[in-house]
């Protein structure tokens, strides 16, 4: 069961690529061309139109810098569209780290106001192979999905995804 925290947020645990919602966020790498982790399970549930569209990006725009995001179709998701922006690396938190994991999030939401979409559900990004640290991460997501939406019309609907019940804590204690 999602548990509720505002009208406007949830925290789910569970697999992002089931998630009912008008996008997805992948936390994808700079080429776009897939990888592990949570990309590497979004391409294999979404199927191959996920990539076709990202080649055709990486063609035109030369793949995704860090902090930046691209929106493709869902595929065979349950979402129409993934949104796929690129975390920074964890580098001990002096090289930019906050500020470009802030932008990830904004540019994310950005797309998904300017084409208007309902529901958008986020992984914890660079929490995974990029190592940035949990507890940092998730008070970064939370901040700023709560001032976009202080702010902005849509997404009407924010859902953070924890994939393990550590986030889930994580996620908890900020969203209290
Ligand atoms: P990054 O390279 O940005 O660190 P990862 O894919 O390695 O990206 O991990 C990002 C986060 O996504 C991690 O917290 C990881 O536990 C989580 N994750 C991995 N698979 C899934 C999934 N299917 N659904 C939701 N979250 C996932």
């Amino acid at each position: 069961m999602p548990a509720t925290l505002s009208a406007r947020i949830q925290l789910v645990q569970g697999d992002i690529t089931r998630q009912e919602v008008s996008a997805i966020v992948n936390a994808a790498n700079s080429s776009l061309l897939g990888g592990g982790g949570v990309d590497g399970a979004i391409h294999r549930a979404g199927g191959p139109q996920i990539l076709e569209e990202c080649r055709q990006i990486r063609a035109r725009q030369g793949g995704c810098k860090t902090g930046e995001a691209v929106i493709t179709t869902g595929g065979r998701l349950p979402a129409a569209h993934v949104i796929h922006t690129v975390g920074p690396v964890w580098n001990g938190g002096h090289k930019g780290e906050p500020e470009l994991l802030a932008h990830c999030y904004r540019n994310s939401l950005r797309l998904a106001e300017e084409k208007s979409l309902a529901s958008v559900a986020f992984p914890g990004i660079s929490t995974g192979i990029y190592g940035y640290p949990k507890a940092e991460a998730a008070a970064i997501a939370v901040h700023e999905v709560r001032q976009w939406l202080a702010a902005h019309e849509f997404p009407e609907k924010v859902v953070f995804v924890a994939f393990d019940e550590e986030n889930r804590r994580l996620y908890e204690q900020k969203l209290r």
